[in-house]
């Protein structure tokens, strides 16, 4: 995967506007601009990684703080009781279209499996 600069980067540098709901050293969380639920919220890394293979290269220690992260938002957003599903698309058959590693939070009704 090749790196350039996607919607998400201008998103963090504030150069586009996005329903920021959370935002500290190591995230950057905002609505989904088109939901798939009452709550769909996509969690960025600040240091970004372009697909979820670049996983591998990171320091356990970035890698855990990002998931903390994660986890989180989806406490900040009251989804804890109820439950919710978190997702990362990789490449072509995993549907990514924005080649900047995001985790998608989605919650607020049933989810379905398998997903599609
Ligand atoms: P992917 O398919 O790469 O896993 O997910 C990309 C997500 O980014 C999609 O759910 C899409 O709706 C969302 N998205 C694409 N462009 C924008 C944008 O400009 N702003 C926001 N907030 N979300 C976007």
């Amino acid at each position: 995967m090749t790196e350039e600069i996607t919607v998400f980067d201008r998103i963090k540098s504030k150069e586009i506007p996005a329903k920021i709901i959370y935002e500290d050293e190591v995230v950057l969380a905002f609505q989904d601009i088109n939901p798939q639920a009452p709550v769909h919220v996509l969690v960025i890394p600040q240091n970004k990684i372009v697909g979820f293979p670049d996983i591998l290269d990171l320091d356990q220690k970035d890698l855990g703080a990002f998931l903390q992260g994660v986890a989180r938002v989806a406490k900040q957003l009251g989804l804890e009781a109820q439950g919710y599903r978190v997702i990362f698309n990789y490449g072509k058959n995993g549907q990514q279209t924005v080649e900047y590693v995001h985790a998608h939070i989605l919650g607020g009704r049933q989810m379905k499996w398998p997903p599609g």
